[in-house]
């Protein structure tokens, strides 16, 4: 596997694998890789011909008062774990490699979009996001692009600007990978003592109980949102940021749930804040 921590690196390699005529597949992340992120190099590495995947803390995505210092970092255990998944490069860089100093053009969806769910307690959290992916998207060039449903927004926000900004990379959504014991998997559940972790079950109950109802004919989201509140409600530790259901292609308010909508939940267990989420019908 390829250890790339320059764009220029990455310029190099893609361009030998392109003179082969291989395709590319992108996998971008934030390190302290898990089976979830393993499951997007997966589905790459069985679409494309050379898969890279980006292992970087993007700063630009969290706001000062969030966690961005304590992000979880581990790259040789990250690197570990792409070779036995078959990653072909991994692009590594430094802060100052992505961003000069006084880098000032960012990429951002002007319309309510962004603003909706995880962007109201984090306004400039999408901004980030477009901007990173859109670099990464320039600087990779790839023809397939992987994102968890585990940040369904974030996936709705780049198939948007893909199609806004006329970018011809396919964006492959996958499923979402949870722990045994139906938490979703993330890197930030590092943070949560035993007795967290516990609590931090609710997520998950609450989103099945909603998948049960959808799945046995209800469509009134504000039945299936009270039912979900009560059953977080009920966990003294957990605190709710957001329980909705949204249009999965606009995450615009849903008050009927109908296949491709998104039902999505943000709870704080502690001072840890969670997500979890699923769509009804599945996800396309
Ligand atoms: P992150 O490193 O948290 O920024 O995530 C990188 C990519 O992995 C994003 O597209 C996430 O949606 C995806 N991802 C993270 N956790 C999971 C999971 N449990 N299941 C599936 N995809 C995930």
């Amino acid at each position: 596997m390829i250890i790339a921590r320059t764009i220029k690196e990455v310029r190099e390699n893609i361009g030998e694998w392109r003179r082969e005529g291989l395709s590319v597949g992108l996998v971008p992340t934030m390190g302290y890789l898990h089976e979830g992120h393993a499951s997007l190099v997966d589905r790459a590495r069985a679409e494309c011909g050379k898969v890279v995947v980006s292992d970087f803390v993007n700063p630009t995505q969290f706001a000062p008062n969030e966690d961005l210092e304590a992000y979880p970092r581990d790259f040789e255990h990250d690197c570990n774990l792409l070779e036995e998944h078959g990653c072909d490069m991994v692009f590594y860089p430094s802060v100052g490699e992505m961003y000069a100093p006084n880098a000032a053009t960012y990429v951002e969806i002007l319309d309510e979009m962004p603003k909706q769910l995880c962007g109201k307690t984090r306004p400039i959290h999408f901004r980030g996001v477009c901007t990173v992916v859109s670099k990464l998207f320039n600087i990779v060039q790839p023809d397939k692009a992987f994102f968890g449903q585990k940040d369904a927004q974030q996936l709705a926000v780049i198939r948007r600007m893909v199609r806004d900004l006329s970018y011809g990379i396919e964006i492959v959504g996958c499923p979402i990978v949870r722990e045994s014991d139906g938490l979703a998997k993330s890197s930030r559940n590092t943070y949560l003592n035993a007795e967290e972790r516990k609590a931090a079950l609710v997520l998950s109950k609450a989103v099945f109980r909603g998948e049960e109802l959808v799945r046995s004919g209800v469509t009134d989201s504000g039945k299936i949102l009270a039912e979900m509140t009560e059953i977080i409600s009920a966990e003294p530790l957990a605190k709710i940021d957001y329980i909705s259901a949204a249009d999965g292609e606009t995450i615009l308010p849903a008050d009927e749930i109908t296949d491709g909508v998104l039902v999505a939940v943000a709870v704080y267990i502690g001072k840890t804040r969670l997500i979890d989420n699923f769509i009804a019908g599945g996800l396309k």
